[in-house]
């Protein structure tokens, strides 16, 4: 099915210079960039967005990680796109990630994992339009 999902490159992968990589490596499965955007969330934006982690023993530091410097917010269309997405971001924890998923590839903490995927199609409806409105999607 022809889906569309939320991805973002949090801020360690933008200062990393992986920006291109991250976009590429969803193009080269297939996938189109339907809209995107970058932007400095502040630690409000960042809670509302990761809302759902809100009792979790992580969310303060999170949403201060997502809020320290630029992001890359995009969505991505194409068939089955969320899980295929996950799979090409690997495991949350880096040490878990499948050898050639990007976090694997790139991250070098459990919360600074470079990319973030919408989850499920549930996400996606809260996602996107938190970033996106339907002006901004091609
Ligand atoms: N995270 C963390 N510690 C944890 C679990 C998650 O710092 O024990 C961070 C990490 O940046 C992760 C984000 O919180 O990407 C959201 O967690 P989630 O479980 O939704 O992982 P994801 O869907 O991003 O793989
Ligand atoms: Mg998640």
């Amino acid at each position: 099915m022809t889906e569309r999902t939320l991805s973002i490159v949090k801020p360690d992968g933008v200062k990393k210079n992986v920006i291109g990589d991250v976009i590429s490596r969803f193009e080269k499965s297939g996938f189109r960039i339907v809209g995107i955007k970058m932007l400095k969330l502040s630690k409000e934006d960042a809670e509302g967005f990761y809302i759902v982690h809100k009792e979790r023993p992580f969310y303060g530091s999170l949403t201060g990680f997502m809020s320290e410097g630029p992001i890359v917010v995009m969505v991505v269309e194409g068939e089955g796109v969320i899980d295929k997405v996950r799979k090409i971001m690997g495991a949350t924890n880096f040490k878990d990630a499948a050898p050639g998923t990007i976090r694997a590839d790139f991250a070098t903490d459990i919360e600074r994992n470079i990319v973030h995927g919408s989850d499920s199609v549930q996400s996606t409806a809260f996602e996107i339009p938190y970033f996106f409105s339907t002006m901004e999607l091609a």
